[in-house]
């Protein structure tokens, strides 16, 4: 299984372009899901071209909440036929405009398989709903935030609760500005984390000092093989 931060505000690769958001790909066997497309569709399409990913061999897209910053760059994507998971929550007239252009829309509001040993958490949070999404993979669970706004403790809770495995994993936007989330994320088993986007530059220095060889740095262009 491979995952690859396509669009990031943080820059991995320096033939990409960075721009504020979030945009993970997740090839597992021969499937292809696209977690969130960051904010400008240009930015996400001419990042797809260097890593050479073709918009078209994309099998499934999940946004993970309504905010421009990971829906934006919806239309580099879409085409007839695709299909597209996202809250219940979303707004009618964001659903309307892609079910217009022949996007099957499936609304998630509780945890379910959206493909083979991958999962979404179903809506979580109340104030700004969101989903994240769950691999099943060999070492573990990997888990993808967009900007875990429900909160990313409260969102690996959850899913130690609702799996039956253990957390190896965690990687996107954690949304924690100056928090130290280090103890939180050692007592629920994570075992490594490569936070981006929206984490915020001191809560990811503390992150980095508790997991030494296990904090993955993350920016658009990274390749994380599980
Ligand atoms: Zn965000
Ligand atoms: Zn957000």
């Amino acid at each position: 299984m491979r995952l690859i931060t396509i669009y990031d505000n943080n820059l991995y690769d320096e033939r990409l372009m960075s721009g504020w958001g979030f945009s993970c790909l997740v090839e597992a066997g021969d499937r292809r899901i696209l977690f969130d497309t960051g904010g400008d569709p240009s930015i996400l399409l001419d990042n797809m071209k260097v890593l050479g990913i073709d918009p078209a061999s994309i099998d499934l897209v999940l946004l993970s909440h309504a905010h421009q910053d990971h829906t934006g760059g919806i239309s580099a994507v879409i085409r007839e036929g695709l299909s597209l998971y996202l809250p219940t929550s979303f707004p009618e007239s964001f659903k309307g405009a892609l079910r217009a252009r022949g996007v099957e829309i499936i609304e998630v509001e509780k945890s379910c398989e959206i493909s083979k040993d991958v999962y979404t958490t179903g809506e979580l949070g109340s104030w700004i709903k969101e989903q994240s999404l769950v691999i099943a993979a060999e070492p573990g669970l990997v888990v993808i935030t967009g900007c875990a706004h429900p909160g990313i403790v409260e969102i690996l809770k959850y899913v130690r609760n609702e799996f039956d495995a253990k957390i190896y994993l965690v990687l996107g936007g954690f949304h924690l500005g100056e928090r130290n989330v280090s103890r939180a994320f050692l007592e629920l088993g994570v075992l490594k984390v490569a936070p981006s986007h929206c984490t915020g530059g001191m809560a990811s220095a503390y992150l980095e000092r508790a997991y030494r060889e296990n904090f993955i740095m993350n920016g658009a262009g990274k390749v994380i093989e599980v």
